[in-house]
């Protein structure tokens, strides 16, 4: 082939090139619609506040600040130090905790560090299994098989939703893990960690807790509060319920200081190098408004759920946990087998304009062919929306999953409903529209 066939002018280049480059910029510009128009209700996502988000396009995205403040490898840090420094505080004080690490880069990488400090090749580790709730990090194909460790599980009641205390008792008792594991992707209560304490304490193993789907809970003191009811170390998500960016953190308390020392260099040199320094900024915002803001808004997304939960309820949907108010989280799941099953439900909901997500519920076998649909609220009550916007939601819920009413007779009321709400609350700046497109040119 001769060398100069297939090739290009400069400009010519420049021409398809920059094409790419506008097609990349209108998927974004048509995604950020999608979110404008629809109602979005899964779990694990949030906004972030006008404040945060102009933290992710500072210079910070640009620089490198590997180590400890003011101890750094690299120059240039002196900003950096400051935020990072700032960042601690603020999460110590708004967890009221002794000790917190914000460099790991997601929720994933903060569960890797504490595997790394805590935990070695071949221990055990217990935890609720993954058709019961938990997280693919406790999966032996997930962060627990990049440490080589082995999960014991956790019996489960299922009608309870939570961990059977009696029955891991006897696990605890008879496995002796070297760690205990609380924490879930499906969840709907706090987990029994008071009631476990003593057990996992005459074992000696430790006590960790997987806040990443609860940590906004945590926050505004809604939930539980792992670390003073018997953990010892908490790994989370920055960006479920807590309304901050993608990344994630590490807290601690009643550790010894050498204990610190290894939880930090879990996280740096562990499994870190760069640690992300925009989101960590933008975390620090949110930190500082979650003090301000954060209980309010906790409260909000509990009741939003069981409000939604409660309304569904009525309208025939199978929700979990009725009897205790469907949940005292953010989330509720439905058990949708009837309608055809949590794929062919979520997809409806979909192109009707709600976003959920397919879930597993506890005794399915398939994810990808599940029984649950879940639902979250941390979007729509950072929307600022109450009680009546959610009896709204589970009549529209209704008529498409029920009633069956074709997504093009509803999909524009579900636009109309949704481009009424699109502005953010529980921070500075409130009713900024959050799903704006910040053009460049
Ligand atoms: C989401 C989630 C994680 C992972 O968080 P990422 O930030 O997505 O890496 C870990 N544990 C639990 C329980 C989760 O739900």
């Amino acid at each position: 082939m001769n060398k100069y066939e297939n090739t290009v002018t400069e400009s010519d280049k420049n021409v398809d090139t920059f094409k790419i480059a506008s097609k990349i910029r209108d998927l974004a510009i048509s995604h950020n619609k999608l979110f404008e128009e629809s109602i979005p209700l899964i779990a694990s996502e949030n906004l972030l506040s006008p404040l945060a988000k102009e933290m992710l396009i500072t210079d910070f995205h640009s620089r490198y600040a590997e180590g400890l403040p003011k101890e750094r490898y690299y120059e240039g840090n002196r900003f950096v130090d400051e935020v990072e420094l700032e960042a601690i505080e603020l999460a110590k004080k708004l967890f009221n905790v002794d000790f917190a690490d914000v460099r790991p880069t997601s929720g994933t990488v903060a569960n890797l560090a504490v595997l790394k400090a805590f935990a070695k090749h071949g221990d055990k580790i217990a935890t609720v299994s993954l058709d019961d709730g938990a997280h693919i990090s406790t999966a032996e194909f997930g962060a627990f098989g990049v440490r080589g460790v082995n999960p014991v599980f956790m019996p489960f009641n299922r009608d309870e939703m939570n961990i059977d205390i009696d029955n891991t008792k006897k696990v605890i008792l008879n496995e002796k893990p070297n760690i205990v594991l609380f924490g879930l992707s499906l969840f709907l209560f706090p987990p029994p960690i008071k009631e476990l304490a003593d057990t996992i304490k005459e074992v000696g193993a430790m006590g960790w807790y997987d806040g990443a789907h609860v940590l906004g809970l945590i926050a505004g003191g809604k939930f539980q509060d792992p670390l003073h009811e018997g953990c010892n170390v908490l790994s989370a998500s920055t960006h479920k319920t807590f309304p901050g960016p993608q990344h994630g953190i590490l807290l601690a308390s009643g550790m010894e200081e050498n204990q610190y020392k290894k939880l930090r260099s879990g996280a740096f040199p562990g499994v870190t190098s760069n640690h992300h320094l925009h989101a960590m900024a933008s975390l620090a915002i949110t930190l500082v408004e979650e003090i301000e803001f954060g209980k309010k808004y906790a409260e909000a997304m509990i009741n939003n759920a069981k409000a939604l939960g409660e309304s569904l309820y009525n309208k025939n949907f199978k929700v979990l946990c009725p009897d205790k108010e469907f949940t005292e989280s953010h989330t509720i799941a439905i058990n949708v087998h009837d309608l055809g099953g949590g794929e062919i439900c979520a997809k409806k909901l979909e192109e009707s304009g709600i976003i959920v997500n397919k879930n597993m519920l506890p005794g399915d076998k398939s994810a990808k062919h599940p029984d649950g649909i879940r639902i979250g609220t941390p979007e729509i009550t950072r929307l600022g929306m109450n009680k009546s916007d959610m009896n709204i939601i589970a009549e529209f819920i209704k008529r498409i999953l029920i009633d069956g009413i074709a997504p093009s007779i509803i999909k524009k009321e579900i636009t109309d409903f949704k481009r009424s709400h699109n502005k953010i609350s529980y921070c500075f700046y409130e009713g900024e529209n959050p799903y704006k497109y910040y053009r460049l040119v």
